[in-house]
């Protein structure tokens, strides 16, 4: 714990020199003395104390102060500080205020002008107060704090971000934690935008951008050159097994991330299916081990960034990101993956992101303590999903459409759902409607096979119910199937033909596009077994193919 604070407050400077000097002689090795001249002088000190979270063990403050009175300012201190120990500094005079005041805001201390010797009128009363401060406090928390609620869904979207690119940080409901409230509101008005992202060196972010948000927990945003041998977009198990081979073997690589790294996997909540993790491992720990691997071997990773667009001039591609900027290279791989398939039930929209989730187990589950969940799919990653929320939710209801999961997802979760005492499967379902007042509190689900209809509590729904391509970058420049996956090497010989507009004298590489220099990689590739391990084995693949490719540029 940072050194905590005995702050005094005094509008004589006399005075005020005196007491800070006392306090210095004695205190100085364990605490950090802040004097302030006025009480609205040291309310903005407060204030900015608790932003940063620093820890404030007394305010020593004067009763009698022109525009605001000892009592009057630690009537406002202690709603941000409300364990701080409270002296009062009073003339004789002043003694009837202090007294009432021990009533009005449970004052510790009064202390009589003038207090010589320290020795005998200071110390020993300050001495008994610290130590019973020190004994009950709780150690404050040094990282970052995003304040909101729980149903915002702009602080979900900082929560996973956070989560995904394994930033510690706190959480606090400024629904149920009133200091929290005050502390929000003291950094951006009675009515501000959530969430409030507290940072430990004092300063704050409104609701913030990916991009800014990235760029101030230390992410790298912007590419460092111009141009590069190769350019991965998407940092997916696909492209991050790109980046590492690429790096490694002496191509100038980026990678280009929307998000955080870690694509679909990085969800997950464990992986249990990829070779050499026998216990399985999360999508968390497998995109940290894989990124801080890319980085070491040189491979440059840009998050909260992007791709837009992409244009070719031979013999460079080039591709546009969010912010503008252009970067060219001589060979590009795309690993944007699948995005998750919407639920089309009407109503929804106001609930995404702060009880409605796309995936998100991993980050929100936590909140879901003691509640009942339904989780949407009946795939593995509904099944990953239903198994994780398990651990907190009172009751997670798996909704599946089809009769059996036999066929949609792996045997070994089907037996781990079986054997967990607080799921439940209900086949032949669908959600047909949602209802609550500012979150959820309901829905109405149809069984298919009956037609009949039940309207039953429900605190969130988890959402599994498969995939749509990211490929809406390519438009028409690269060849895609009717679904919008893209064609790659051998797909793209037709009665014998190569692609329009082809011009090497050869075919397609394997993962070559209908463009020669643009390679696709992982699930966004058509006709794709999509598993960690075939997207990793493609984005290795990958980059052997880019290297004979580079021998003809
Ligand atoms: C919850 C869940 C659990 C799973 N569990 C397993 C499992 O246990 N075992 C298993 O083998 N597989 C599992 N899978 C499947 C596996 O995660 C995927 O097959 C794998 O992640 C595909 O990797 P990828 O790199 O091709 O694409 P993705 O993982 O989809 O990554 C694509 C990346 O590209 C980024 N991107 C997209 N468009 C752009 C753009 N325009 N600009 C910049 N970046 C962009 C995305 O943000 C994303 O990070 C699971 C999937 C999910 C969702």
């Amino acid at each position: 714990m940072a050194r905590p604070i005995i702050m005094t407050i005094d509008d004589e400077p006399h005075v005020l020199n005196a007491i800070a000097r006392d306090l210095q002689a004695h205190y100085q090795k364990d605490y950090r003395i802040l004097r302030a001249g006025s009480g609205n002088e040291a309310l903005e000190a407060v204030q900015e104390l608790k932003r940063r979270n620093d820890p404030v063990a007394l305010f020593l403050v004067d009763q009698r102060m022109p525009s605001m009175s000892g009592v009057e300012f630690l009537r406002e201190a202690l709603k941000l500080y409300p364990e701080t120990k409270k002296v009062l500094l009073t003339a004789y005079a002043d003694t009837d205020a202090a007294i009432a005041s021990i009533n009005a805001i449970d004052l510790d201390y009064y202390l009589m002008k003038p207090w010589d010797p320290p020795e005998e009128r200071l110390y020993p009363v300050l001495d008994d107060l610290l130590s019973d401060w020190l004994a009950n406090v709780p150690v404050p928390y040094d990282g970052i704090r995003v304040a909101g609620t729980r149903w915002s869904p702009s602080s979900h979207y900082v929560k996973e971000f956070l989560a995904r690119c394994q930033i510690p940080y706190q959480w606090l409901d400024i629904e149920r934690d009133k200091e929290a409230r005050e502390l929000v509101e003291s950094a951006s008005g009675e009515r501000p935008r959530l969430p409030v992202l507290f940072f430990p060196d004092g300063s704050t972010l409104v609701d913030p951008d990916l991009g800014a948000l990235a760029a101030k927990v230390g992410m790298t945003t912007q590419a460092r050159q111009p141009f590069y041998d190769l350019i991965i977009i998407g940092a997916g198990p696909a492209g991050l097994a790109g980046a590492v081979y690429g790096a490694s073997e002496g191509l100038r690589t980026i990678v280009i991330e929307r998000e955080a790294a870690g694509g679909q996997a990085g969800t997950s909540a464990r992986i249990e299916n990829y070779l050499g993790f026998p216990q399985g491992i999360s999508g968390a720990d497998l995109t940290r081990r894989a990124t801080t691997q890319a980085q070491r071997l040189g491979a440059e990773i840009v998050t909260a960034q992007a791709v837009t667009g992409l244009r070719v001039e031979d013999p460079y591609r080039y591709v546009r990101l969010t912010d503008g900027t252009e970067l060219s290279c001589h060979a590009l791989l795309i690993s944007t993956g699948v995005e998750v398939r919407r639920l089309g039930v009407p109503g929804i929209e106001p609930f995404v992101g702060g009880s409605i989730y796309y995936g998100a187990a991993a980050s929100e589950a936590v909140y879901y303590e003691g509640r009942k969940v339904f989780v949407v799919g009946g795939a593995n990653s509904a099944g990953q999903g239903a198994m994780f929320l398990s651990r907190y939710a009172s009751k997670v209801v798996i909704l599946f459409r089809g009769d059996s999961l036999d066929r949609s997802m792996s045997k070994y979760l089907i037996d781990q759902i079986e054997g967990t005492g607080n799921i439940t499967v209900m086949f032949n379902t669908e959600i047909t409607g949602v209802d609550g007042a500012g979150h959820l509190e309901a829905i109405t689900i149809k069984n298919n096979k009956s037609g009949e209809t039940e309207t039953v509590p429900a605190d969130a729904i988890f959402v599994y119910i498969g995939a749509v391509p990211s490929t809406g970058i390519v438009g028409e420049l690269v060849e895609r199937d009717e679904a919008g996956f893209i064609y790659t090497g051998q797909d793209l010989i037709r009665n014998g033909r190569r692609p329009k507009n082809w011009k090497p004298r050869r075919d397609p590489l394997l993962l070559e596009t209908s463009v020669p220099g643009i390679f696709a990689a992982g699930d966004v590739r058509h006709g794709v077994i999509r598993r960690v391990a075939s997207a990793v084995g493609q984005g290795a693949v990958a980059v052997s193919l880019i290297h004979k490719y580079l021998e003809t540029v």
